[in-house]
């Protein structure tokens, strides 16, 4: 051995969904919105400057800031944004589980929080899900360094009923709590109303999923004034220009336009609603999704087996070879005629 590769900061990486290369396919693999971004966000793009390019962007980002505050009724020292909710969710875990007691999350749940978790050597433990994939709050009253969630949850799309929050909240007033709802806006309830009656509660959302702007990378956290300045404190230790002119931009066009957002976000939980009942009809069974992906099984075919089949057939869904969850599937709720040609393959597939 080098000797210098005793100093390296080893981990094992996140493994991010497949974005192939060829067109043509059916993209249900990584919870993308199938519809383009609100209209505004195509104007502020053009409206672009090039020769503005020169200059740093904000680095407060406040243009953005302001926006998100407005639309969520909070003040802009209550919000933070960054680079995609993963940018966010990292430097929350940098800024706020810096003690010696192991953070608190789900056996089942974002497998970005292990990776942070390791990178920044924060230890941490993994109480399970119930056999239905539900949080028990009891198994968060234990000693802990900080407690993060995904409402709902992923990769099973179930939702923590609010009084099942408030209640790892009311155990847990002496650490963080963060709430990541990336995928709330498709019909669950926001952990938002819960911001008034504890200080410390964080709540991490996201521009990826129910504004359609995975690609351009933002995401925000809500909290109270304090959390946010010690979040800042850490972002600008780091890189101060996170939020690039364009990000800024286009973000405030998206979160300005609420009819566009209430319509799409409602035609893909319309969609989702129609897919659950044909799945059913084939043979699958999943908890009641409350997101923009459903999490199923199948009574009789495995599913790595249909993961293979529908890939053969360039429609791309996710499988995670994990215990507990190696027999499902994550179905992300693409566009009507993208679940069509989809469950049209499985009935064939399946007969
Ligand atoms: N949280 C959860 C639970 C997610 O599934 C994702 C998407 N991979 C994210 C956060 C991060 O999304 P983004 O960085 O695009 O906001």
């Amino acid at each position: 051995m080098r000797a210098w590769e005793s100093n390296i900061r080893r981990v094992t990486p996140y493994t991010p969904g497949e974005q192939p290369k060829k067109t043509g396919i059916i993209k249900l693999n990584t919870n993308e919105n199938p519809y383009p971004p609100a209209p505004g966000v195509e104007r502020a793009l053009r409206e672009t400057d090039a020769g503005r390019m020169r200059l740093y962007p904000d680095p407060t980002a406040s243009v953005l800031v302001e926006a998100v505050a407005k639309n969520k009724d909070l003040r802009p020292e209550q919000i933070f944004v960054g680079v995609g909710s993963d940018d966010v969710l990292a430097m929350c875990f940098l800024t706020f589980f810096n003690g010696a007691k192991p953070i608190l999350f789900p056996d089942i749940t974002y497998s970005f929080y292990d990776v942070w978790a390791d990178v920044f050597r924060i230890p941490y433990e993994t109480p399970a899900l119930d056999e239905n994939f539900d949080i028990d709050p009891r198994d968060y009253y234990r000693e802990n360094g900080g407690v993060i969630f995904p409402n709902p949850n992923a990769p099973t799309g179930v939702e923590c009923p609010q009084e099942a929050i408030e209640d790892i909240l009311r155990h847990n007033q002496d650490v963080i709590v963060i709430v990541d709802e990336a995928y709330v806006d498709f019909g669950a309830a926001s952990a938002l109303p819960l911001l008034k009656k504890y200080d410390n509660l964080i709540v991490v959302q996201t521009f990826s999923k129910s504004r359609s702007l995975a690609g351009m990378r933002i995401g925000f956290a809500m909290a109270n004034p304090e959390l946010i300045r010690y979040l800042n404190d850490v972002k600008y230790s780091f890189n101060s220009y996170t939020m690039d002119q364009t990000a800024l931009a286009l973000g405030v066009a998206s979160i300005e336009d609420t009819a566009y957002f209430e319509t799409t976000t409602a035609r893909i939980a319309a969609t989702r609603e129609r897919t659950k009942k044909r799945l059913s009809e084939l043979g699958f069974s999943f908890r009641d999704s409350r997101s923009n992906f459903i999490f199923a099984t199948h009574k009789s075919c495995p599913a790595k087996e249909l993961f293979d089949a529908l890939r053969a057939q360039d429609i791309y869904v996710r499988y995670f070879p994990k215990p507990r969850i190696d027999n499902y599937l994550r179905i992300t709720v693409g566009t009507d005629e993208e679940m069509d040609i989809f469950l049209e393959f499985l009935k064939n597939y399946l007969r």
